[in-house]
């Protein structure tokens, strides 16, 4: 699993090794008390300062400004894990897509024949490319890039589990190969260790966030990719999840509104966001069920 701890982080006189599950190291740093820095990226800067007063303020981490050091840009944001005891932590990134419709554009127009991602496909599947990209022993960018979603859980159920981290075990399935509604609910047990208390916290964390994502107007103006839920959990048992990560995230032009919950077509710009909320919420449900 990536993850690994990029300093270490004091909140109320408390001192923690900061959980990192994604991005590059170099991305974060630790901020004045209880929060951390980022680098900015305007995408990303946009989004939070339109959530700070949007119905999803309270499921984001809160943003606090902007920092500059050594001569970096930073936005400074609420650090979940304050509040949480030796937490567990699993980034879930949401959508049936995680690149935008421009990057696809953009790898489309120089239509090299890319020997590395022939390379790449072939060790996850000898039988994915097709006679002739076997005679070129090559493949497109784009090719590459919407075949990637389908290896995991993305394309099909609308989110796929990018890091988890217990602070116990290391745990043995590989995420990115984690496709199956059975594979995604046998890892979210073992994240959870099917505790009841903490699954209902989740369970209802999730409804909540979804009738909220159906008032917001930011939601709704959004073609929100590449963001993911934050999933923390400690055995007091306290539970709670929010909305990170919104580099990639797209206001559309002036008028035009996502149904987030209905397949892609290329230029509807949908992302499958709700898609993946209903799974998650139904693999949730499973496990306090059964
Ligand atoms: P990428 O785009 O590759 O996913 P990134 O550099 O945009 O990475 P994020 O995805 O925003 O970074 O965050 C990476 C990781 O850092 C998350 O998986 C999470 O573990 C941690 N993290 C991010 N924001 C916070 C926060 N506000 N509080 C606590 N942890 C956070
Ligand atoms: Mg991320
Ligand atoms: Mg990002």
């Amino acid at each position: 699993a990536v993850h690994w701890s990029p300093f270490v982080q004091q909140y109320k006189k408390h001192k923690y090794p900061w959980i990192q599950l994604a991005g590059h190291q170099g991305n974060f740093r630790a901020g004045p008390s209880g929060s951390i820095l980022k680098k900015l990226s305007p995408r990303e800067h946009k989004c939070l300062k339109k959530l700070m007063t949007d119905i999803l303020q309270p499921f984001v981490p809160q943003y606090l400004g902007d920092v500059e050091e050594d001569g970096t840009r930073y936005i400074e944001l609420e650090d979940l894990l304050g509040g949480f005891n030796s937490p567990c932590v699993m980034d879930c990134k949401i959508g049936t897509r995680t690149y935008l419709e421009e990057e696809l554009q953009k790898a489309r127009k120089t239509p090299t024949v890319r020997k590395d991602m022939y390379k790449k496909m072939c060790d996850v599947d000898p039988a994915e490319p097709t006679q002739q990209e076997h005679l070129d022993m090559g493949i497109t960018k784009p090719r590459y890039m919407i075949w990637r979603e389908t290896i995991s859980s993305t394309s099909n159920l609308g989110f796929r589990i990018e890091g988890i981290e217990k602070g116990d075990e290391e745990h043995s399935f590989a995420l990115k190969k984690t496709k199956t509604i059975q594979q995604v609910t046998d890892a979210i047990q073992y994240f959870t260790d099917k505790n009841q208390a903490i699954l209902k916290q989740y369970l209802e964390r999730l409804k909540e966030l979804r009738s909220a994502l159906l008032m917001s107007p930011f939601f709704a103006g959004h073609e929100v990719i590449g963001s993911s839920l934050l999933f923390v959990h400690d055995s007091t048992p306290k539970a709670s999840i929010w909305m990170i990560d919104f580099g990639k995230t797209s206001a559309l032009s002036e008028g035009h509104t996502l149904k987030h919950c209905v397949p892609w077509v290329e230029g509807n710009h949908e992302d499958g966001y709700l898609i993946g909320i209903d799974n998650l919420i139904g693999a949730f449900d499973s496990l306090l069920r059964n």
